[in-house]
């Protein structure tokens, strides 16, 4: 599996139809995948435990898909077993009041993972160049309205990158997953809400209603992957119809990441390995 096939290049014109939902890298079963997937989160722990010892970098994952994609659960799978101490989780939902009366990377600035820390976004501010612009949300907002002009969409994906490049530039290393579903794959999921008791609390109307909305989604991911996909944060575009499959190449892209900051514990003066020593004998002369 090469994660380059799925990494989005900079000024790369994406048309999310050219993008297959239902990719396995060659992988036939879920089962197939299951070895891989557990090798890479011992890996991913090990990293983490480096990533935490050091101290310098942090990681910020974000995920952005339609609804019933997956989000949830490839959060859910990816993340088992990481430290709890050194991992985040946010997930935003609709703006409250008191974030509508500030700039909408205010509530993001606030929650990015501090050094060593993994920090996982579930939607994040690309949802203010999706939603808000899907359902023309600025209109009824505080903002003031003069400032909403033809090019508000194109300023917005430069604050994006300007923002995120601030945050590369300050240590944080940023991965964008788009896990990319098909419509139909969404449906069987939906119906599968309502049919099975056990996953009935996962299911919303809303969700129906906003499925109707759904081409106008997809151009605004396109636009959006396209004006904003950066070496220094790049978009991955994961194929999820196979739940298992969006799964394991997440799970690769952050592993391959990870390894490339050829991460290490720190390496102790001589002056700290023997203050070590001399409390080891401290220790070993104690009852
Ligand atoms: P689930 O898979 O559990 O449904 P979810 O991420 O869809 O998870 P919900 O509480 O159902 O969570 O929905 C959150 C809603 O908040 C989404 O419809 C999303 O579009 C909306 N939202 C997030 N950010 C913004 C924003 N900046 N402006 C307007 N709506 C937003
Ligand atoms: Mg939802």
């Amino acid at each position: 599996m090469k994660i380059s096939n799925y990494e989005i290049k900079q000024s790369k014109q994406v048309k999310l139809s050219d993008y297959s939902t239902k990719d396995t890298a060659g992988f036939k079963s879920k089962d197939e995948a299951k070895e891989l997937l557990e090798q890479n989160i011992e890996k991913m722990i090990e990293l983490q435990d480096k990533l935490y010892a050091q101290d310098k970098y942090s990681l910020l994952l974000i995920f952005q898909a339609m609804d019933a994609a997956g989000k949830d659960s490839t959060i859910k799978h990816v993340m088992s077993g990481l430290n709890p101490q050194g991992t985040q989780v946010y997930s935003f939902k609709q703006p409250s009041k008191e974030e509508l009366d500030h700039g909408y990377l205010w509530r993001i600035q606030k929650v990015v993972p501090e050094r060593g820390r993994i920090g996982i976004f579930n939607r994040s501010h690309y949802e203010e160049v999706l939603v808000v612009k899907v359902h023309d949300l600025l209109k009824s907002q505080p903002i003031p309205q003069d400032l909403i002009d033809k090019n508000i969409w194109q300023k917005r994906y430069e604050q994006i990158s300007n923002f995120e490049n601030y945050l590369y530039e300050n240590g944080t290393i940023i991965l964008k997953f788009f896990l990319h579903v098909s419509k139909d794959e969404q449906k069987e999921r939906f119906l599968a809400r309502i049919e099975d008791q056990s996953k009935n609390w996962k299911f919303s109307a809303a969700d129906v209603e906003e499925r109707k909305y759904w081409d106008d989604y997809q151009k605004a991911y396109e636009e959006a992957i396209s004006a904003t996909s950066r070496k220094n944060a790049p978009w991955y575009i994961i194929p999820a119809d196979k739940k298992w499959f969006a799964r394991l190449l997440v799970s690769e892209v952050i592993v391959e990441t990870l390894k490339k900051l050829k991460l290490e514990y720190l390496k102790l003066s001589k002056e700290r390995l023997a203050d070590l020593q001399k409390s080891k004998e401290v220790l070993l002369s104690q009852d």
